[in-house]
């Protein structure tokens, strides 16, 4: 950018849930910082209180942020979608339209617009006319999205689609267990919009992705090489995206507190994290298993106990789901909790050493970022093949048969756990080498950054 040219105009559509918005609000802080003008375009109302609370908190921190609200019709009552993520992403779809004056109104006017993925084949649509470049933001793992990218080939050959591993070209093959199970559901509502959104890729000027070059070195050149889908734009890797610092409303400061002051006091590595993202509950007896196993190990741990789907709004108590008896053997090696806390405060502390995690795409980038090594377990969605990456990638460990089908007994997380907590220097080593080639990505000059300066500017 020359000191006469006007700086970037970027506007951001995240959809819904916070796994996808986080990350827009983290590359609009990043696009800001760069010197560009953001506009956030949200559609409200938002599924759940924490999107909206952390829409407002974050705009209210990063006052140069331009908002505009896209109001949303909610689907009626007779649609069969029955997951509330699924049911706004259609109902975005249908208001998309609405998108296009908006941005026709924007001063100064926007240069360019990057948009969910969820959301791609309707935003196409509705940006065509304005002719400025657009982007994708993908927020899963670029193996994920490969999976995506190759849907339209993959459901025309089901003989190979239905063989346990799934080739695709110059991608370390996708084991079939892997696959959410609705991709091989032919007609499922899910599948015709993945099979509209991927159709839709080669109208953008490229896909931005938190990931890095380093973490999935092989995938990523497949895709840029043209190798996974005909006509796919540059894929261009920008992650891991930087944490935003701002006061979470729904963070109960005291929890917070609480842990991170305990956190001072745990040794280096000492503390294993657990954690299944922000819409996922555990079933009942897979809570008793893990309470079981935290109980007869003797890490100490800091463990987020969600109970329900959407909100934090859990009316039970913890001594409810656990016993009195569990809380008082542990209270002096770990603490559970069931608020929001500030993931990347616990996985940047000197005392956390290991994260069983869901493997949600935005949790596997903060560990990468922090070098903390993972016990992954997937339970739906993308992130069964977001372990395979994690595996790939050195940063953690994943028994197969951990994937949200069964419960997994206490002894057996017992062994896992200790897999990465007394796993020696190995583990420990890899997990320290994705932290420094992670940011080395994000640095000056280093892949990541590159990426910004082939988008924008
Ligand atoms: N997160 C958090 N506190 C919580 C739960 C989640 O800060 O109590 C953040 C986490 O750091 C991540 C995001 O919410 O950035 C969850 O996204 P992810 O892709 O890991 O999982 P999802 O919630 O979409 O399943
Ligand atoms: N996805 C999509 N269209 C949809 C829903 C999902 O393309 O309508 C893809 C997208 O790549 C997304 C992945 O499927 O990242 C998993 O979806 P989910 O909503 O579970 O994402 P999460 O919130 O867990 O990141
Ligand atoms: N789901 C989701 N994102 C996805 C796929 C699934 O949020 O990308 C949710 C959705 O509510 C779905 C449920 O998870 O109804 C089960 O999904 P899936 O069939 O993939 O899981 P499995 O049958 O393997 O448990």
């Amino acid at each position: 950018m020359t000191s006469s040219t006007p700086p970037p105009h970027v506007a951001l559509f995240p959809s819904a849930g916070m796994g996808h918005l986080l990350p827009f609000l983290r590359l609009a802080a990043t696009l800001n910082s760069h010197g560009c003008h953001v506009t956030l375009i949200t559609a409200e109302p938002t599924v759940s209180i924490s999107e909206s609370d952390h829409i407002s908190t974050f705009l209210r921190f990063n006052p140069k942020i331009n908002h505009q609200s896209l109001q949303v019709q909610p689907l009626d009552s007779s649609t069969d979608i029955s997951d509330p993520f699924f049911k706004q992403f259609e109902a975005i779809r249908r208001s998309l339209h609405l998108v296009t004056p908006m941005l026709k109104s924007t001063s100064p006017p926007v240069t360019s617009i990057v948009t969910d993925i969820t959301v791609s084949a309707s935003m196409a649509e509705a940006v065509s006319e304005l002719n400025i470049p657009s982007y994708v933001l993908c927020t899963t793992s670029a193996k994920f999205f490969s999976l995506v990218c190759r849907l339209p080939v993959l459901i025309s050959d089901p003989v190979n689609f239905e063989a346990e591993k799934i080739q695709i070209p110059g991608v370390a093959p996708i084991a079939k267990s892997s696959i959410p199970p609705p991709f091989l559901i032919p007609g499922h509502f899910f599948v015709k919009e993945l099979l509209a959104n991927a159709t839709s890729f080669p109208k953008f000027k490229g896909i931005l992705i938190n990931s890095f070059t380093e973490f999935e070195p092989q995938t990523l050149k497949a895709l840029n090489d043209g190798k996974v889908m005909h006509g796919l734009p540059p894929v261009l890797p920008i992650g891991p995206l930087p944490a935003v610092d701002y006061p979470i409303k729904e963070v109960n400061e005291e929890s917070q507190c609480r842990i991170l002051q305990w956190l001072d006091t745990q040794p280096n590595r000492s503390v294993i994290y657990l954690s299944f993202g922000s819409r996922t509950a555990l079933p009942v007896d897979q809570i008793t298993e893990i309470a079981k196993a935290l109980e007869i190990c003797s890490y100490r741990f800091v463990w987020i106990l969600k109970l329900s789907k959407v909100d934090k709004e859990d009316r039970e108590d913890l001594v409810d789901i656990l016993g009195q008896t569990f809380l008082n053997k542990v209270k002096n090696r770990g603490i559970v909790i069931k608020e929001w806390v500030d993931q990347e405060k616990i996985l940047s502390h000197s005392a956390t050493g290991g994260f069983v995690s869901h493997c949600g795409w935005n949790s596997i980038m903060e560990a990468a970022e922090w070098g903390v090594p993972v016990v992954a377990w997937p339970l739906f969605g993308d992130q069964r093949v977001n372990a395979e990456v994690v595996v790939d990638a050195g940063l953690g460990v994943w028994d197969r048969s951990w994937s949200g089908q069964r419960v997994v007994e206490a002894e057996e997380i017992v062994k896992k756990v200790a897999e990465v907590m007394d796993g020696g220097e190995m583990i420990m080593r890899r997990a320290e080498l994705v932290r420094v080639e992670a940011m080395r990505a994000v640095g000056d000059g280093g892949s990541s950054d590159a990426s910004y300066v082939k988008a924008f500017f």
